[in-house]
């Protein structure tokens, strides 16, 4: 019988007599009554609100169901330019977020030793009182963490810091700052851009998981989606480098492993093909890119000289070499256009990473698909004057920095602004040392415990982003103006009291004088003053007769946006290949380890910032379907040979330090390489982010050795060698797929890459 509202009541009726047949639903229906409905069966009226989302770095545009007062779903809006809609299983963490029963409902009081663990719960009004005479007494001294951020509250945050005269470090665990300096340098463009994948006849990437985690996913897999178009009249062809099997290599058409820091060699080699055999378009300078030396400025890239340094495994190239292998890419990526090379992840993250990172970028300049539809498409700067469009991206660097200026007493207050860096950061950063002196004042802005507000003398809570104001520039954009807009939705429930922290920071500025740079009561004047602005331009995608028609339309639509105005190309390519063959070195290694690092960003949790999350916690990773715990990745020939099994507990040892996680056993992971996700190992936080047995779980961050990319200064983060350890212990996997045992099948050459599980193969 289906489930119907009445016939869910007439067996609840039936509860009562204890005459329920159905025992799925017997002690449901025991609770349920008329008079006391379960609030999804509450008869009310169903809203939807356009707004932006903050789980991701990308804060893409979303609808929220609301019915009596509640929000019950998050979907995209389909209107809104970066997402058209799409969504991935990371949007209904909002909801989970806003109703956590963790979640820090009033302002805390440090009442004890630093890190003892003790806070009491303490009024607004006391809280901004003694917040305001710290800052008072700091002034000069003030410093602010935060993830990278932009629209308004980056500007009243950055004003706020300017104001007490201290700095603001935008700090996230894998930072973009290489990849910012590849696109400047061969772009000549400080806002990323858009990679028109839906529009493109060939993708090469390289070791960005741009389906998954990098950048702005939902915006390219939605590309992907009309790149492999289902009615089969267009159908783009893919090949992707990287060092791991990640779900974007599980898409492509054509996956090579590589060893980390050689992605550059093998882009510069592809160029050296598309020049010596006169593949580019007519209208491609190659003087100008080479200087007048044609093929000369490539010497030594050959695809023959190159083919061996790769550390591709011969499995993967049946009867052929490395150096054929190349030559048919380049043919491929330049006879399809338009085609778009994209770097980043991995490639960008060994000690070489700018010199990878411009190796792969160059090769749009090459096939003509720079400025082009298809190709890589250029981001304007925003319609609002002083709203940045795009965010700073510190680097660990910048917090080495600050523990310096921490323990010289020329910081004496930090604000950390829903960052959690004493996770997110190696241990040899050392920022956990000095956020326990007793000389710093830090007061913490988040919504839940963690590893750095556990220092803290002063929490605030925050709001969520379905109860606060808001708005972004996106970045990257889809290629023209956009603003995105966010609005309170849902009231804080009756027993929290969290403030939006834009307006905390504005009401301790007003209370001190120091707001001059901030004309603003609150982040919603500071939005409708935006809004009055957009009126004023009288074009885009929002319409009114008067400023607040307009504002409200603006609220409907969830942000406002402009087609017809679009970025543009500025690169400078006089000279660009000498310019980035200067630059390549070999990867500096450390760790004297057997195996290749390579850590990456877990498809929910992300860097850990989703830990807390019960539904990010559960959400099977879509290559190794393992949830809850850390899994280490494992070459199968490799773990016979070591005489590992899946579920054997591993210690996995750099130089740095050492961590344990579960064996996963896999034919797909390259022979030399190690892969960890990141996002476990909490040790503060919900209980959902730390209860676990020993040995399941752990912060990969803590075995990545201190090697800094070249020329940026980011942290090489797949610089690191390890070794692995079986501890004789063995616990059970948390995965949704069954036990499989891998063997090789191919019938045809080139077929070896091609692996098939059986189900009942397994022995254990
Ligand atoms: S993919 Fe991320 S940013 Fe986009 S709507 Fe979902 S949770 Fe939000």
């Amino acid at each position: 019988m289906k489930l119907t509202r009445r016939n869910f009541l007439a067996w609840a009726g039936l509860s009562a007599m204890g005459a329920v047949a159905c025992d799925v639903f017997e002690d449901e229906l025991k609770v349920q009554s008329p008079v006391a409905l379960p609030e999804d069966l509450v008869k009310g009226k169903e809203n939807w609100y356009a707004t932006l989302c903050r789980t991701c770095p990308n804060s893409e545009g979303v609808v929220v169901r609301v019915i009596e007062g509640r929000a019950k779903k998050i979907q995209g809006n389909p209107n809104y330019p970066t997402n058209l809609g799409a969504q991935s299983a990371r949007c209904d963490l909002g909801l989970q977020q806003l109703y956590h029963p963790d979640r820090l409902s009033n302002p805390l009081r440090l009442n004890g030793a630093k890190a003892s663990g003790r806070f009491d719960s303490i009024t607004w009004s006391r809280a901004l009182a003694e917040v305001s005479k710290e800052l008072e007494s700091r002034d000069g001294s003030v410093a602010m963490i935060s993830p990278p951020m932009r629209g308004h509250s980056a500007v009243i945050a950055d004003e706020f810091i300017k104001a007490f005269g201290g700095k603001r470090i935008e700090f996230e665990s894998l930072d973009l700052r290489t990849y910012r300096a590849a696109i400047k340098n061969v772009f000549g463009q400080d806002i990323q851009p858009h990679y028109d994948i839906g529009n493109a006849e060939y993708v090469l990437s390289f070791g960005a998981d741009f389906l998954s985690t990098w950048v702005s996913p939902t915006q390219w897999e939605v590309g992907y989606g009309e790149f492999r178009d289902s009615d089969h009249s267009h159908r783009g062809i893919m090949t992707h480098v990287d060092s791991r099997f990640s779900v974007t290599a599980s898409n492509a058409d054509r996956w090579i492993p590589i060893a980390p820091g050689q992605e550059g060699k093998l882009a510069l080699s592809i160029a050296y093909v598309i020049i010596e055999e006169g593949l580019y378009p007519s209208d491609v300078d190659i003087n100008g890119l080479t200087s007048g030396q044609g093929l000369n400025a490539l010497a030594g890239y050959s695809p023959e000289n190159i083919g061996s340094q790769l550390g591709t495994p011969d499995n993967v190239l049946g009867s052929h070499s490395v150096s054929e292998l190349i030559r048919t890419v380049a043919r491929e990526f330049a006879s399809h256009s338009p085609a778009i090379a994209i770097g980043g992840g991995t490639a960008g993250a060994s000690t070489n990473g700018l010199f990878n990172l411009e190796s792969i970028y160059l090769l749009n300049h090459l096939v003509g698909s720079v400025g082009k539809e298809g190709g890589v498409v250029f981001n304007p700067e925003p319609p609002i004057k002083g709203l940045k469009g795009y965010s700073n991206s510190h680097t660990l660097a910048d917090i080495e920095e600050l523990v310096n200026d921490i323990k010289a007493s020329k910081i004496k207050m930090l604000f950390v602004y829903n960052a959690n860096p004493v996770y997110g950061a190696p241990d040899w950063a050392g920022l956990e040392q000095v956020l326990n002196s007793n000389d710093l004042y830090m007061v913490n802005i988040g919504s839940f415990v963690n590893e750095t507000n556990h220092y803290a003398d002063m929490i605030l809570p925050d709001r969520n982003y379905i109860e606060d104001w808001g708005n972004d520039v996106p970045e990257p954009a889809a290629g023209y103006q956009t603003i995105g807009v966010q609005q309170p939705i849902v009231n804080p429930l009756s027993d929290m009291d969290p403030r939006s922290s834009s307006d905390v920071l504005l009401s301790l500025a007003q209370d001190l004088g120091k707001d001059g740079n901030m004309p603003w009561k609150s982040l919603e004047d500071a939005l409708k003053g935006m809004s009055d602005e957009l009126f004023n331009l009288n074009r885009g995608s929002v319409s009114g007769s008067t400023k607040q028609e307009f504002w409200t339309n603006l609220l409907r639509q969830g942000g406002w946006w402009d087609k017809s105005v679009v970025g543009r190309d500025q690169s400078n390519i006089n000279g660009l290949i000498s310019k980035i063959t200067d630059k390549d070195k070999e990867p500096n290694l450390s760790g004297n380890g057997d195996f290749y690092l390579v850590p990456f960003l877990h498809n929910s949790l992300l860097d850990g910032r989703n830990g807390d999350i019960p539904w990010a916690q559960g959400t099977p990773d879509p290559i190794t379907s393992v949830a809850w715990q850390t899994w280490i990745e494992i070459n199968d020939k490799v773990a016979v040979e070591r005489g590992i099994r899946e579920g054997d507990v591993i210690e996995v040892k750099s130089g740095a330090s050492s961590i344990t996680g579960i064996a996963f056993v896999s034919p797909a992971q390259p022979p030399s390489v190690i892969s960890i996700p990141l996002g476990q190992g909490r040790t503060k936080g919900s209980a959902y982010a730390t209860d676990r047995l020993d040995g399941e779980s752990a912060n990969v961050l803590n075995i990545i050795e201190n090697n800094k990319i070249d020329g940026t200064e980011g942290l090489a983060w797949a610089a690191t060698t390890v070794s692995i350890t079986n501890t004789g212990e063995s616990l059970r996997i948390a995965k949704f797929e069954g036990d499989y045992e891998s063997r090789e099948v191919g019938f045809t050459e080139g077929e070896e890459l091609i692996k098939t599980t059986s189900p009942g193969d397994h022995d254990h």
